[in-house]
């Protein structure tokens, strides 16, 4: 504690005697204590009105701990002196959501905003209040209280399932682990959920990357990520250095509270004991709406905490169960997002990447600077024509944009800062990376290195091979394939699967020990990866061609392919007529499949494969058990996370595709339906501008079982 405080012997619940007294009976002693302490606690945290000095509030907190090492059977885990609990497992529970946890609607602009504002009135006749508030950008948790007491702290993960952060969420200093006595009696039910956000303040999360970066460890990316990742920590005490604060908004329930709307909330959340912002509003016209979103983009850069945007919310909690909520989201809120923001720094240098494919990206490599919340230090330039086009050079002074989640993007120079001299970027003459030719093929954007021994495309291949899309070989992460690379023992994806146990445990990670011995991958790390490589064996063609990483090969062409020819042999067996034949393939992939397949270095890989025993072939469904093909000539679109069934979205895709529908990964006026699960995105938002219909998680579950659309779709 170190805020400035009133009075040292003000604002105390008892008075020196009384305390003296009541010493007498341990018991006593320790309840009074406690209360105590939780009330300057309140104090301190949720008023930000300190009544005694830090040294006072830590002799009363050693009194108290002292008393319990003393009387273990006064041993109570809402005490105060509780606030770090045993280790939790290895991973987390989950926590399943009574109520989900929905995301919000988004307003990308004052116009926007009007038009979900117009939206109200048209529902009620007239605006109605409205509840404004700022958005944090930490991340949300739901805190559960069963008899005032704090039983249970879950993430949102995918809002209906999270993860028991309850070991963790308890260190934080400002989440109650008793709500105040004189808030209890609005709660209508024994139990009560919370929900608010976690946040780390900006100076803290500063701090925080200076240590890591000292240390040689990975910097958090911006104070969300910070947040987010120290509420899952594996050790509690991590989580206690780390200076989270929370501000709590909303309640799981509104059913279980004595409160009419937001606002009341608010107010009852601070007197049970929590942290609630104070800048909120209850606003009952647009243009105090509009003030509140202006003064708050205002101060966005003042605030010690970092915000994303403003929430508006229909105040009644009548009025918000009237208008219910979409697949995604509450109907009667909203968040104004904040318009990106614009950063100047230096380009230092433009260094070129290559990809998997040979493709050579130059990236502009940026004097570190924060913008929308986040440090940016690197940005892709894309391509050559694009340097040429915003004319960026060396040394140039440039422009940053970035909003909230987007990747930062370089704008353009700042002419008149150039130094003198700077010339016009320039693509090597040589791949940086193997020193083979580059070349630039007709009609393309992309220059390519031109020989297929570049180790960083092999870099980049392997990662391909091993990704979650392909063939999932589960721990196999970038690191260890540079290290494997570097070591000379794997060049190419058939690699993979000669590796055994005692090697790769053996394996040098690049990095020594205290004592200055190498560190290796070590045998725990070794079996798994063994195992994981071996399960790769079995997914089967079309994930397999994917994973190879031919030219214009997509995974949706992949599928096709798999479908259409079943086998490798098959398809290399194929001509360039038949393979652009093939529905969605097309002269130009068509030409790249037969090109690789002709190439007998890749055969080569493709033989070696075979014979580690990678499975080569689709298993083709058996004709007699095919389903109706009810679906045939409908196209669907996936978005969001179907976390009722807990299917993956290829999982989903398998099944609609078996009843002979197409799936398609972006919508457009030809799409039949969108099915929506939580969370959903543009993709839904651009449904509905659409007008294409659009399913929830349970609407497709039931077309699953019938084979049909529900009727009126
Ligand atoms: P988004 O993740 O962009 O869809 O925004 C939704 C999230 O904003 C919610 O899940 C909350 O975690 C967060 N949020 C931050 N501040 C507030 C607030 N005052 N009211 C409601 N949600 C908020």
């Amino acid at each position: 504690m170190a805020k400035s405080h009133a009075n040292e012997d003000q604002i105390s619940l008892f008075g020196e005697q009384e305390l003296a007294e009541m010493a007498s009976d341990p018991a006593e002693r320790v309840t009074a204590l406690r209360r105590e302490i939780e009330h300057h606690t309140y104090l301190y945290y949720a008023l930000d009105a300190p009544a005694i000095s830090d040294a006072a509030f830590d002799s009363l907190m050693r009194e108290l701990r002292e008393l319990e090492d003393l009387h273990p059977e006064l041993a109570d885990p809402s005490s105060p002196t509780q606030r770090v609990g045993g280790f939790v497992g290895e991973q987390f529970s989950a926590v399943r959501h009574e109520k989900r946890m929905y995301s919000l609607d988004n307003a990308m602009d004052l116009d926007e905003l009007d038009a979900w504002i117009a939206r109200m009135v048209e529902a009620y006749g007239t605006m109605p209040p409205v509840c404004c508030e700022l958005k944090i950008d930490g991340s949300s948790i739901a805190l559960t209280y069963e008899d005032g007491v704090l039983v249970r702290a879950a993430t949102r993960g995918d809002g209906t399932t999270g993860e028991d952060v309850t070991a963790n969420v308890r260190t934080v200093r400002d989440v109650p682990l008793r709500l105040r006595e004189e808030a209890l009696g609005a709660i209508r039910a024994g139990s009560i959920e919370l929900r608010g956000e976690v946040y780390m303040p900006k100076a803290s999360f500063e701090k925080l990357n200076a240590a890591a970066e000292a240390n040689g460890k990975q910097a958090f990316a911006n104070p969300r990520n910070a947040a987010a990742g120290s509420l899952r920590q594996k050790d509690p005490k991590i989580t206690q250095g780390r200076d989270l604060s929370t501000f709590m908004y909303a309640v799981a329930d509104e059913a279980a509270l004595d409160a009419s709307g937001q606002w009341e909330l608010l107010q009852w959340l601070r007197d049970a004991g929590f942290h609630v912002n104070p800048d909120v509003a209850l606003c009952e016209t647009p243009e105090e709406v509009h003030a509140f979103c202006e003064k708050a983009l205002e101060r966005r850069g003042q605030l010690p905490y970092e915000i994303d945007g403003v929430v508006v919310k229909v105040n009644s909690f009548a009025q918000q169960a009237a208008l219910g909520f979409t697949a995604r989201a509450p109907r009667w809120a909203i968040a104004f997002k904040f318009p990106p923001e614009e950063k100047t720094t230096l380009l230092r240098d433009i260094t070129v990447q290559v990809g998997r494919t040979g493709a050579l990206t130059p990236v502009a490599e940026l004097e570190p600077v924060v913008v929308a919340g986040s440090t940016v230090a690197r940005a892709t330039l894309h391509n050559l024509d694009e340097v040429r086009r915003k004319d960026v050079r060396i040394g140039d002074t440039v422009i940053i944009r970035k909003a909230g989640d987007v990747i930062p993007e370089v704008l353009g120079a700042v002419e008149s800062l150039r130094p003198e001299g700077a010339q016009p970027w320039e693509m090597p003459a040589q791949c940086p990376s193997c020193g083979s030719g580059i070349i630039r093929e007709e009609g393309e954007v992309a220059f390519r290195c031109i020989s297929i021994d570049c180790p960083a495309q092999a870099l980049e291949r392997l990662e391909h091979w091993a990704s979650r899309g392909a063939m999932d070989i589960d721990g196999m992460g970038t690191e260890i394939i540079a290290r494997l690379v570097e070591s000379g023992r794997v060049s190419d994806v058939a690699d993979y699967y000669t590796l055994d146990e005692v090697e790769l445990s053996m394996l040098d990670m690049g990095r020594v020990n205290k004592e200055g011995e190498p560190i290796r991958l070590g045998a725990v790390m070794a079996k798994k990866l063994v195992a994981a490589i071996d399960a790769s064996r079995t997914r089967g063609l079309s994930r397999m061609l994917f994973g190879i990483g031919m030219r214009h090969v997509g995974k949706t062409t992949a599928e096709v392919l798999g479908a259409r020819f079943g086998s490798i042999r098959a398809l290399a067996a194929a001509t360039e007529e038949e393979l652009a034949e093939v529905e969605g393939v097309g002269p130009k992939i068509a030409h790249s499949i037969f090109v690789f397949m002709r190439t007998p270095d890749n055969m080569a890989v493709i033989d070696r494969l075979d014979k580690a025993g990678v499975v080569l072939e689709e298993a083709l469904s058996d004709p007699a058990e095919q389903l109706p093909q009810t679906l045939e000539g409908l196209t669907f679109v996936l978005t969001g996370s179907l976390t009722e069934s807990g299917m993956t979205r290829d999982e989903a895709g398998a099944k609609l595709k078996a009843r002979g529908a197409k799936v398609s990964g972006s919508v457009s006026k030809k799409t039949s339906c969108v099915i929506a699960g939580e969370a959903a995105g543009s993709k839904y938002d651009k449904a509905v501008a659409l007008g294409v219909p659009v399913l929830d998680e349970a609407g497709f579950l039931q077309l699953l079982e019938t084979g049909v659309l529900p009727e009126g779709l």
